[in-house]
């Protein structure tokens, strides 16, 4: 059965062994939890699946619960493989520990290897440029090795990406495209968790945001195929059209709820994105396709920015966490640490900032543009704000976060990952919610005091921004939009007045 396989509690899926009999190291690390105030259902979804896995494991498993891992690795005598982890830190851990051999990394649907070839044929003199890494490249690179959704050479339908299919706002009606999701159940391993998460916190040992709740993800691999058949079967078909929409009443829409069940470890995205091409291919033989939009966009989220996020995050290396092109220096307000939805009045952050509150998730359309592009144009501090998205979100992980929030949402990278920054007025939000209409500020209006936070947030961010800006080519159409506003003045003075206060 090979070497006792350490495996962290993000490895916690077959794929992480050798062979199905291999004797597995878990450690329940206490010190993990004290060193970020994660929400409180990030902390059961965590300490449920690393006991679950356990109790599958039975005899194979040497089960540790330690305040570090150093104590328990301490406590092995044997020699320990482990597959690299998933974080800078994790890794110079495994790597310092003598008797440990660190494998590939495993849990992605491409290697390192494979994208670090990518990736250098596409820099010069060894720094990478934004320009030529593009997702897009990569994605259609990876299903052409891995054969997913493609005939012989070609994309499957002729086209690769059917992004433009994939816009449009909330259905009228204000109903979900798709059926109520699966939901798992609790058990008593559930019950022993909870009661401990109590006790700790009891102790004053370690305290949590966010509210307790009913376990709403998968904590093992059978939960977490029941919930991605479940999407398969009855959810997929609605994915794509609304995939970037919002409705304050319908959290989950079309939207598959795998990813903490795949950063967990529990699901293979490889053997995600092959069922959902198996899936397709039925449906087309069935004569009743399924929407390749809907299809194509799945698989663009699993196995093309799942991905490309995560290689990034060690090709950019360790420091690309602190880029702050933007000199965004603001802290995260209270309100937001503490997720404190009754202090804010502007109804779109408000209902985000509640569902994260209730359940640790929103989709990536809240994540982005309203969460992300509110700390954006308030020049709230990016690294504090991926640590925030790390802390909050039940899929959080540090290599999740940096490349997305500093990169993508924040812009501190200064255009290695987005070409310009996510910024967007109250009317990107009106178009694709519900949200306006029950607001007590007006998406058109920049000035007073119904001025939208976000439409004025957007003038005030941009004339902040208007000389680190100016050489983006993207960015000159709403440069010169700027010098056109009669009352821009006014409007940065009302802005700077408002700054993080609750909006
Ligand atoms: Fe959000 Fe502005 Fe719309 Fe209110 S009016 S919901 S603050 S975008």
């Amino acid at each position: 059965p090979g070497t006792t396989r350490w495996c962290f509690a993000d490895q916690l899926g077959p794929h992480f062994l050798d062979h199905p009999d291999q004797p597995v190291l878990l450690v329940e690390s206490r010190a993990v939890f004290r060193r970020m105030r994660f929400h409180r259902q990030k902390a059961h979804l965590v300490l449920s699946a690393l006991r679950h896995r356990a109790a599958e494991l039975g005899e194979r498993v040497t089960y540790l619960q330690t305040d570090t891992y150093g104590q328990a690795l301490d406590q092995v005598r044997e020699p320990l493989s482990v597959c690299a982890p998933t974080s800078w830190g994790s890794r110079d851990l495994v790597l310092r520990r003598p008797g440990v051999q660190v494998l590939a990394a495993r849990g992605f649907v491409t290697s390192e290897a494979d994208f670090a070839a990518w990736a250098g044929r596409r820099t010069r003199g060894g720094r990478p440029s934004g320009r030529r890494l593009l997702m897009e490249d990569f994605y259609r690179d990876a299903r052409r090795r891995h054969d997913v959704l493609m005939d012989g050479a070609e994309p499957l339908g002729g086209t690769w990406n059917l992004d433009h299919d994939n816009r449009e706002p909330p259905p009228a009606d204000g109903r979900s495209p798709a059926p109520e999701p699966w939901w798992p159940v609790e058990d008593e391993i559930d019950e022993r968790v909870r009661a401990d998460l109590d006790r700790w916190e009891a102790d004053g040992d370690v305290s949590f945001v966010g509210d307790d709740g009913p376990r709403l993800f998968p904590v093992t691999q059978a939960e977490a195929r029941t919930r991605l058949e479940d999407f398969l079967a009855h959810r997929l078909g609605a994915f794509g059209p609304h995939e970037d929409a919002m409705l304050a009443g319908e959290r989950w829409l079309a939207h598959s709820l795998i990813s903490p069940a795949l950063n967990l470890g529990l699901l293979d995205p490889a053997e995600v994105v092959h069922r959902v091409d198996a899936v397709y291919r039925e449906s087309l033989a069935a004569g009743d396709p399924l929407p390749l939009n809907s299809v194509e966009g799945f698989t663009r989220q699993v196995m093309g920015w799942r991905d490309y996020i995560w290689h990034l995050y060690w090709y950019l290396g360790r420091d690309y966490r602190h880029g702050n092109a933007l000199a965004a220096h603001e802290p995260v307000p209270d309100w937001m640490t503490e997720l404190d939805d009754g202090a804010v009045d502007a109804a779109c952050l408000s209902g985000v900032l509640g569902d994260v509150r209730r359940d640790g998730w929103v989709h990536h359309i809240p994540r982005l543009m309203v969460l992300g592009n509110y700390a954006l144009q308030r020049g709230i501090d990016p690294l504090a704000m991926a640590d925030w998205f790390h802390a909050s979100f039940v899929d959080g992980y540090d290599w999740v976060m940096v490349a997305n929030v500093v990169g993508m949402s924040q812009h501190a990278d200064g255009g290695v990952l987005a070409t310009k920054p996510y910024a967007a007025g109250g009317a990107y939000i009106d178009r694709m919610s519900d949200y306006c209409g029950g607001c007590r500020y007006d998406p058109k209006k920049r000035l007073g005091d119904d001025a939208c936070p976000f439409t004025a947030g957007y003038w005030g961010f941009l004339e902040r921004n208007r000389e680190r800006l100016a050489g983006n080519q993207r960015m000159r159409q709403p440069l010169s939009g700027l010098g056109r506003l009669k009352d821009l003045d006014a409007v940065v003075e009302q802005e700077q007045r408002r700054g993080t206060q609750p909006p």
